[in-house]
Formats: C-alpha cells, structure tokens, sequence
C-alpha cells in the first residue's frame, strides 16, 4: 500500500506507467533468453584473470633473466652447438673445433720434448650428449641440479659444445684425470708455464665465483670465432 502511495506522488499518467513495467518486463525476458552466453562470457572473463594471476610469477621470472646480462643458468654461460662441418677428429672419441686442431696438437707435441704426456680427455660434446651427462649423473650422485652445475654445465650451458673446449689429463697420472690433483701433476704444471703460447687458457680457475675449479678443463682463444664466444666469460672473470 505504501508502495502506492510512494507512485502516486510522482505526477506520471497511469498508461505511461504500464508501458515502464512493459518495458523492464521485456527487458528481463531478454535477460532470460541471454543468460547462458552471459554466463559463458563472464566464465570466459572469469578464467583468464587467473589464467593470469598463475602466469604472473613466470613473467616476472623471464623478465629477471632478460634484465640478467649474461643469461647465466645456475653459473654457466650458453654456448650454441658448433657445425658438424667445423669439426674434425683427431682421436678415435675425440673431436674439435678445426680451427683449434694444429695449435693443439702442435701443443701436445712440444710437451713430449719436454717429457710431459699430455692426455685429450674429451673434447666436442653435442648438447645432447651433454643432457646425457648432466642429467644421469645428477641422479646418479643424487645430486641436486645446482650442485651438479658446480662441476658439470646444463645441456646448452657446456664450453664443450662450442668444440673449443678441451679436457687434459696427465699420462702418467691417469688416477688424476677429471680431478682438483691434476693440479699437481708435471702437466698442470708445464700448461701453465706454456699453454699460453698455443691460446690456451683455463675456463674455471680456483677464484671463479660460478664453477668449481677444474685444472684439467681448457679452453682455445686463438681465433677471432673463439674470442668472440668467449668474450662474456673474460669480461667477468
Ligand atoms: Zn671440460
């Protein structure tokens, strides 16, 4: 009744006023009829708002690395995989990039003069080569990825792909081989007196902040391909 009354103050003509209640009527028909797409739009709407909430922290990670010059993962550097045809063998299971072949070889020749015997461990490892590595051995040593990182590089990450990299042992002391007491070894010591000559240079030395100390793992920055590579790592260290 008050409802009435409240209507009546307004000075509105009673037909006009059917044609209002007309009109809301066929509005909330419409409304009826339209619900299920509103529904499904608004689910739509609904969905992509936490669609984005979820890939907000992922963003914000991928723009971290952007804003990260060196692109390091877990301390190692990306290295592309070096052309098959830029390869060239020169041990049975020992391959390298051609243009670090002579200097090496020569290298391994002049240490013989001088009673050393140096051993190539391993030279080019493709990418998937690597993931072989670091992924079986991760799990076999029951190691967490960052701490295999400290002494094997993530598949991508390894100066070894570049077909740059070389590992040494001594041929007298091969229980040294992938070990901290290659560094004690007569052809440690005869590399760092003389491996400079031929562009060889140790990639982690023992005040890397990044990877631990391998004295066994150079690496040839003899060519201007080399150099090129290798520039973020000598900028850094
Ligand atoms: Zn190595």
């Amino acid at each position: 009744m008050e409802q009435d009354k409240d209507i009546n103050q307004f000075d509105i003509p009673l037909a006009k006023r059917t044609y209002l209640y007309k009109s809301n009527s066929i509005f909330f028909k419409k409304l009826l009829i339209l619900s299920p797409f509103l529904f499904i739009l608004f689910s739509i709407i609904a969905l992509r708002m936490i669609r984005n909430i979820e890939l907000a922290p992922l963003d914000n990670r991928n723009f971290q690395a952007e804003r990260n010059q060196d692109h390091r993962i877990l301390g190692h550097l990306p290295y592309n995989e070096i052309p098959k045809k830029k390869l060239v063998l020169i041990e049975p299971n020992i391959e390298v990039h051609i243009d670090m072949r002579d200097s090496l070889l020569k290298m391994r020749e002049e240490a013989i003069k001088d009673g050393i015997y140096l051993v190539f461990l391993s030279g080019f490892r493709s990418i998937n080569l690597q993931n072989d590595i670091f992924y079986s051995l991760k799990s076999i040593r029951n190691q967490e990825a960052s701490e295999r990182a400290r002494v094997s590089a993530p598949p991508g990450y390894s100066e070894h792909s570049t077909g740059f990299a070389i590992d040494i042992g001594d041929g007298t002391q091969r229980e040294t081989d992938f070990e901290v007491e290659f560094e004690n070894t007569d052809a440690f010591r005869w590399l760092i007196k003389n491996a400079a000559k031929y562009h060889f240079k140790l990639s982690f030395n023992k005040n890397n902040k990044y990877i631990d100390y391998e004295p066994w793992h150079w690496r040839y920055e003899g060519s201007i391909e080399a150099l090129k590579i290798f520039e973020t790592s000598n900028r850094e260290l």
